[in-house]
């Protein structure tokens, strides 16, 4: 792996307050987005990006894939979230990628069959503990309660977006309060942010975000069914989208706001590991 990292810090104490089950106990390493998931070359990376945006010159994906890791949750429930949810978060990556570096002519959208409670479960305990402190903010709280509880009911405040992400790096962001409506300086609202090749998820507790397509309109499925869901290959925004400041919208957050995430990908040459 070759990954520049921005935060400031990337290690807690190795005993300490485990970001799922709260107790104290020696921390492991997540992953984040959990390893096994797609990994193209750049080339693959660069021709994806033209096939999407039409874009020859102008903002071009940089080079090849990255890794972030946390070490914030215990061996026990890195475990749980690895054989409950990761291989379902993993396929609809590899699935998406595929259908995107195919050299078939690509319809506007394409229908993935994929188990939508267990991708929505797993993306949301990626990023509970994609957070360098313990903390009891409401997201969190929230997800502690569902992650491994079947029978839990999601918030209705958790609402979980999605769209293609034809850029290499990876951008975390959590806790971080814009305007629920772009240009609209009335109403805020909470976002949590991951993305990564192909797929970006956006985690906001307002229920409708500038026209994107919901995960959790799936959000009463059981674990195990499946359902086909729609990926508009057409929508594809600047890799700093939404959480990029400009005229229509404003960032604000609190600690783990400078705490983000945005790894992006390293030169070999220079920096062999
Ligand atoms: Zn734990």
């Amino acid at each position: 792996m070759h990954t520049t990292v921005s935060y400031k810090r990337t290690l807690r104490k190795y005993i300490g307050l485990c970001n799922i089950c709260k107790r104290k106990k020696s921390l492991s390493w997540d992953h984040v987005p959990p390893r096994g998931g797609i990994e193209l070359t750049p080339t693959e990376i660069r021709s994806v990006f033209q096939l999407l945006t039409d874009d020859e010159k102008g903002d071009k994906p940089r080079e090849s894939q990255n890794g972030v890791k946390f070490r914030t949750i215990c061996r026990d429930c890195n475990n749980q979230l690895g054989i409950q949810y990761d291989a379902v978060i993993n396929d609809f990556a590899i699935g998406v990628g595929r259908y995107l570096t195919s050299s078939l002519k690509l319809p506007a959208i394409i229908n993935f069959r994929t188990k939508p409670a267990r991708l929505i479960r797993g993306i949301l305990g990626h990023l509970l503990s994609a957070k360098m402190e313990f903390e009891s903010a409401v997201f969190d709280e929230q997800v502690r309660n569902i992650l491994f509880d079947e029978k839990a009911e999601l918030p209705q405040d958790i609402n979980v977006f999605f769209w293609v992400y034809p850029y290499p790096e990876t951008i975390i962001a959590r806790d971080i309060v814009m305007l629920a409506v772009r240009g609209d300086f009335s109403n805020v609202a909470m976002f949590q942010i991951l993305k990564y090749f192909p797929i970006a998820y956006l985690v906001v507790t307002e229920p409708r975000y500038e026209g994107l397509d919901e995960l959790t309109r799936f959000r009463d499925l059981g674990l195990d069914d499946e359902a086909e869901i729609p990926i508009r290959l057409g929508r594809v925004e600047h890799r700093h989208w939404p959480e990029l400041v400009d005229r229509g919208n404003i960032v604000l957050g609190g600690a783990s706001l400078e705490e983000s995430v945005w790894a992006k990908p390293r030169r070999k040459d220079r920096n062999p590991v």
